[in-house]
């Protein structure tokens, strides 16, 4: 892939993952955001973290449409195809195939050119798509013939696919290996700390020119009109650097805002390792490592851009394998399966999900006796017994100091007769 600069990889890397198939479209998420950073005058459109119903809602409107239409015709002008090798294999750097076609960062020189400057293909969106952060919500495509007038489906839908769909993605900026942003800005403006690979806009050297909004193909830099300079997610970095005493009274990092305050418990936010050419270093005891590199569950938004996104998601079960590929990569049909069929490990992990403030540098697992089995079916139609354990999931913070301690089954307790209707 083509890159303007230089590789140069941080230490450790803020990473996260969603699980869609949890997301409730609550926005606390994005309340606790915008509460926190994008209150004040210039910001007012401003949703750093912003959620979206698939597949037609987006903010700005149609963005992922937009850039996926613009790297299509640069690969029709130039007869190339936009395709996924998935024979070529390697476990470490492209574990479900090799993407063939042009990212952002090549297509550019053919679909632009006349524009001479630009590094990256992309487009400015207009203020008005930007007015509208949650447009078409709950809005299902109707597939099929089998609805009725009001659209409700005839018959009751099933998994593994439904007919009808839709479903909440969440959007932060990923913090990406290779910022489509960062190669774009002509100030030299944007940087990408070594500490943690948070990606910053650094706001005295901006100078307006919206070279980032128009690049960042998920769209996540946005500009502040008062202030005449772009901003974005700065990854709540007092939090991670374990300075909101407040909170973290012995300074040990903790989650962002928009991840402790998801409602849903979809979230789950962590600092990997790197090694020195980019790559996850191996290390199973980190929650986020075990459940992308091991168990295989979660996956990057539109990795055929080439920036390398660090916000992984676990895909929807109900929603087409098509439309999911395309956002998601040719990884999808396993990560499903993988969560739908999953391992004792992946449902103790997937326990640790906001679950704590602290953010987890490590975690363990301990068996519990079995509480349940049931039938599932994998997206080929494949029967399993799938058997629950109440397994204990342990996380542990920077420190090593035990944070959080979960059980898969959630205790429950029973209120005694004496105090039933007391509140
Ligand atoms: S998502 Fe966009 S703004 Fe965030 S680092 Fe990547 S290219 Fe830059
Ligand atoms: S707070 Fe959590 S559940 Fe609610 S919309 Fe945000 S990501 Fe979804």
């Amino acid at each position: 892939m083509d890159y303007p600069y230089e590789a140069k990889y941080p230490a450790l890397q803020f990473a996260a993952i969603f699980n869609t198939n949890r997301c409730i479209g609550c926005h606390t998420c994005s309340m606790a955001c915008k509460s926190t950073w994008t209150f004040s005058d210039g910001q007012e459109y401003m949703w750093w973290n912003n959620i979206e119903t698939k597949p037609y809602g987006g903010y700005p409107q149609f963005w992922d449409m937009k850039i996926l239409k613009l790297l299509d015709s640069a690969h029709v002008s130039q007869e190339k195809e936009m395709t996924w090798n998935t024979d070529k294999k390697d476990v470490k750097k492209a574990p479900y195939g090799q993407y063939d076609g042009m990212t952002i960062f090549e297509a550019v020189q053919h679909e632009k050119p006349e524009e001479g400057q630009s590094r990256v293909l992309g487009y400015l969106p207009q203020d008005h798509e930007w007015s509208k952060p949650n447009i078409h919500e709950d809005a299902s495509p109707i597939n099929t013939k089998e609805h009725d007038a009001m659209g409700f489906a005839k018959e009751g839908v099933k998994l593994p696919v439904h007919d009808s769909f839709f479903f909440y993605l969440q959007r932060i900026c990923n913090h990406c290996q290779y910022p489509a942003c960062l190669a774009a800005c002509p100030r030299k403006a944007i940087y990408k700390r070594p500490e943690d690979g948070v990606v910053l806009i650094d706001q005295e050297r901006c100078r307006g020119y919206r070279k980032c909004n128009e690049a960042c193909p998920y769209k996540k830099p946005m500009y502040n009109g008062k202030t005449k300079a772009s901003e974005k997610c700065i990854a709540c970095y007092p939090r991670l650097e374990g300075k909101d005493n407040i909170i973290s009274p012995e300074g040990v990092p903790v989650e962002t805002r928009c991840m402790s305050a998801c409602v849903g418990k979809i979230r789950l936010q962590g600092l990997v390792k790197l090694d020195s050419n980019g790559l996850w270093e191996k290390d199973s005891s980190n929650p986020l490592y075990a459940l992308i590199h091991e168990e295989k569950i979660a996956l990057p938004l539109y990795p055929q851009f080439g920036t390398e996104p660090n916000m992984y998601y676990i895909p929807p079960r109900w929603a087409p394998r098509n439309y999911l590929m395309q956002m998601f990569g040719p990884g999808v049909q396993q990560s499903i399966d993988n969560y739908t069929y999953p391992t004792r490990r992946t449902l103790a992990i997937l326990q640790l999900f906001r679950a704590q403030r602290e953010i987890i540098y490590k975690f363990e697992t301990k068996e519990g006796p079995k509480i349940y089995e049931r039938e599932v079916t994998l997206s080929d139609g494949t029967k399993k017994m799938l058997e629950v354990f109440d397994d204990t999931a342990i996380g542990y913070n920077k420190n090593g100091k035990e944070c959080v301690r979960v059980t898969v089954q959630e205790p429950a307790f029973e209120r005694s007769a004496k105090f039933l209707n007391s509140i």
